[in-house]
């Protein structure tokens, strides 16, 4: 379970009220059962129930199991599609390892509006199922440009679905152990003005993931499984 909280040796904190419902209601857990805690700071704990009810929970943490991960540096910049596509990548990035999520507005995006704080909800429940002890930060949507103004130089690959790039696989094998990030555009794609402006960029490299047109979260996640098994951890 995800807590904001410190964690320590028998200081005992509340669980949200979700996750007592989860506990007591879905997984039929009592007082005096084990269960993992993290909080993104303290590492793994493994704590006892030390009251349950309805919508209220107390958890003690007995003894750290797994020290602290750092968080990874690399990135998943999307461009805000509707809310489901969202919902999806923001889980399937976080079980994929990503270290922090930046909605990007592009001159197609057919919304400028994004639920940050539903993607970390999401983000947190993928981080405790797949055992991640980070959870990826939500950045607020920001503009695709001030977002490459404001870059930091950390090699951006972005996926080109027009047939004009290499396969990602054959460049990522040569990137350099590090930070990444991996940029998708929207549902009807960059604009040609867009992609001039990115390729411009000396931290650029556009990229393809083969010769068929991808659903921007089917982009997003083949790109990051591709990053991941070759420069990831
Ligand atoms: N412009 C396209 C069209 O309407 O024909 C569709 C864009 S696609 C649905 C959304 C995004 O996914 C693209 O901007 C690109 O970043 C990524 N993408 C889709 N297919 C891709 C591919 N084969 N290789 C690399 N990126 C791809």
């Amino acid at each position: 379970l995800y807590l904001d909280q410190p964690l320590e040796e028998g200081r005992e904190v509340p669980a949200t009220s979700a996750q007592a419902h989860y506990l007591g209601g879905v997984m039929r857990r009592a007082p005096g059962d084990a269960v993992l805690l993290f909080n993104g700071r303290d590492g793994e704990w493994e704590a006892r129930i030390a009251a349950l009810r309805k919508d209220r929970c107390l958890v003690r943490p007995e003894r750290r199991t797994r020290a602290q991960e750092v968080a990874p540096a690399t990135r998943l910049l999307v461009t805000a599609v509707k809310r489901d596509a969202m919902d999806w990548m923001a889980e399937k990035a976080t079980e994929l390892g990503i270290g922090a999520i930046q909605p990007v507005l592009t001159r197609r995006s057919i919304t400028d509006r994004v639920n940050t704080g539903r993607l970390s909800s999401i983000a947190q429940e993928a981080a405790e199922q797949c055992g991640r002890l980070t959870v990826p930060a939500i950045a607020p949507a920001a503009p695709l440009h001030a977002v490459l103004d404001a870059w930091d130089g950390t090699p951006l690959l972005v996926g080109d679905e027009r047939r004009e790039s290499p396969p990602l696989a054959a460049l990522a094998q040569g990137l350099p152990v590090g930070p990444w990030a991996w940029l998708v555009g929207p549902e009807g794609g960059f604009e040609r003005a867009e992609l001039d402006d990115l390729r411009r960029r000396a931290f650029v490299s556009t990229v393809s993931l083969g010769p068929r047109i991808l659903r921007a979260e089917t982009a997003a996640v083949a790109g990051l499984a591709v990053l991941q098994a070759l420069a990831g951890d």
